[in-house]
């Protein structure tokens, strides 16, 4: 059989991944030497439900609380990691950690400012909405550092494969010579 087109989708069953020696040494998303051995979790894509129109805050909460009981993860054990692949996700996870810490420190330093003056500012609204969109922002900027999209990866929603959405031919190759799929 020929071997496994790097650029299309590569589904693996997830109890052959979880299975001990099932390793390459080349990391799934630039082929690159592994320079460290992980455990790492894929877990499915959040389902993304209704409009934009319902998207306040009670139906984000609901879609959350849903995904999160719909989630499956799958643990992978030593997984290789390139050096770009640890240098991307520090940097979103450094950049996360500064719009979270900035934010949170802006809001307060105004919210202070407020309390010590003792009389309405009107100019401190625009630091309080900025230090929490910081903050919200941190959230989605945190979430991109996770390992399915480190990876690019993600399980399927009954949880028995995990789907590389842009696996590097280097990567296929060896999952194929150690028995996998091809
Ligand atoms: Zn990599």
């Amino acid at each position: 059989m020929a071997p496994h087109r790097g650029d299309e989708p590569l589904v693996v069953p997830a109890s052959w991944l979880t299975t001990e020696g099932h390793r390459p040494r080349h990391c799934a998303r630039h082929g690159a030497p592994a320079s460290s051995w992980q455990d790492v979790t894929l877990v499915t894509r959040p389902t993304t439900k209704g409009t934009p129109a319902q998207a306040g805050a009670v139906s984000i909460a609901a879609r959350v609380a849903e995904n999160a009981q719909n989630q499956r993860g799958v643990s992978l054990a030593g997984w290789p990691l390139c050096q770009a692949c640890l240098a991307h996700r520090s940097r979103l996870r450094g950049t996360a950690r500064i719009l979270l810490f900035g934010g949170l420190g802006l809001a307060v330093a105004a919210v202070v400012t407020f309390l010590v003056l003792g009389e309405p500012q009107p100019l401190l609204g625009l630091p309080i909405v900025l230090g929490v969109a910081a903050v919200i922002c941190s959230g989605f900027v945190f979430g991109s550092s996770g390992w399915n999209a480190v990876l690019s990866a993600e399980v399927t929603p009954d949880g028995q494969w995990v789907r590389f959405a842009q696996p590097h031919p280097a990567f296929s190759a060896e999952l194929a010579a150690l028995g996998g799929p091809r």
